[in-house]
């Protein structure tokens, strides 16, 4: 596909630990096209953050990272230092889940943007100071020139989030790595901010790989999706297609975890048993023991993720009795 901005191809990340070297993404590919929102979705450990901070390669050391991460014809795990921190935070920007880990909470938020601004574009001290200004109207952050010279902590959750985005954005990214940034958010608050990114997709072109546990936020907001499981991608498509035909059994449990209309939003509790330990993934399917379609097959081979047409692929020994069992969200 010509419009793909990132591939990401058979990314595998250990962390050493005294037992030996522990997995926790486990030959992952996928791609990210051009304005598109791409979801990473899956439980809590399942390996979404890791994949993030593998592309950016912000890893303690000895964490052991594999494969490939192509990015504007150049692979990011080859790139020498300097060449990744000129990559990160310039044309592809990260925000969390928690804005206080990421901004510096003893400089004001004007600093943080002009430093950015100094560090990614070529514009003099002016042009800096006039687009912190214009970089808080964008993320609808009232009262600009008084809120520069805050702090974070005089910020509320919401408008900490903003600052974050904004300080992402000092540098006209092309892809924004959004790892849970609303899930720390009241509804209301994690709304605007996803139509923010929206809104930014649309008038930057931007592309983004927004990660999150909450299938409710990726019917709002992704095209694509690939869900994660034990560090594996387990199904891939179409938000609308995996919604309306999910393949995968853990994908089915997911949506039928997602409260439906009228229902708050909550974390997701209805798929018995919990997620394995990297130290103790099973064998076979790493679902298998929490799987209602698993058979002798699935507790000893493992399936590969294979497609079903373009955009399209599962990981699954029985995805057919899962399409005929239905969605429970369709
Ligand atoms: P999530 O899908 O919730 O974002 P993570 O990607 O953060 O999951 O974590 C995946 C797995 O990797 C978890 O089991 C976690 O404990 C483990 N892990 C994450 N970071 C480290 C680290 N620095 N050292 C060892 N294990 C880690
Ligand atoms: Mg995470």
């Amino acid at each position: 596909m010509t419009d793909t901005v990132l591939s990401v191809r058979n990314l595998t990340t250990s962390f050493r630990s005294a037992a030996g070297p522990l997995t926790a993404v486990n030959d992952v590919s996928f791609d990210v096209r051009q304005g598109e929102v791409m979801g990473l979705v899956g439980e809590s450990g399942s390996g979404k953050s890791v994949t993030l901070r593998s592309i950016m390669r912000l890893l303690p050391r000895g964490a052991q990272i594999g494969g490939t991460v192509t990015w504007a014809g150049q692979d990011l795990l080859k790139l020498s230092d300097a060449g990744i921190r000129a990559v990160r935070g310039g044309q592809i920007s990260m925000i969390f889940q928690e804005p206080m880990t990421a901004l510096n909470p003893v400089l004001p938020i004007r600093i943080q943007i002009t430093e950015n601004l100094r560090a990614h574009t070529d514009l003099d001290a002016n042009g800096r100071a006039a687009r912190a200004r214009e970089l808080l109207d964008i993320v609808g952050i009232p009262d600009a020139a008084r809120r520069l010279d805050e702090f974070p902590h005089q910020f509320s959750g919401g408008m900490r989030q903003r600052a974050m985005i904004a300080i992402a954005l000092a540098s006209n990214p092309r892809l924004l790595l959004a790892d849970e940034p609303t899930t720390a958010l009241d509804v209301t608050i994690q709304d605007q901010i996803l139509n923010l990114i929206l809104d930014l997709r649309d008038e930057f072109g931007m592309s983004v790989v927004f990660v999150t546990h909450d299938l409710g936020v990726v019917a709002a907001t992704c095209d694509r999706m690939a869900v994660m499981y034990a560090g594996r991608i387990v199904e891939t498509g179409t938000v609308a297609d995996v919604f309306a035909r999910p393949n995968h059994a853990y994908t089915r449990g997911l949506l039928g975890s997602v409260p439906q209309a009228g229902a708050e939003r909550s974390m997701l509790l209805s798929i018995e048993g919990t997620p394995p330990g990297l130290a103790a993934i099973p064998p076979g399917c790493a679902f298998n023991p929490r799987c209602t379609f698993a058979g002798d097959t699935c507790r000893t081979t493992r399936p590969e993720l294979t497609s079903l047409g373009p955009d399209r692929s599962v990981a699954c020994h029985h995805n057919d009795a899962v399409v005929q069992a239905g969605s429970p969200v369709a």
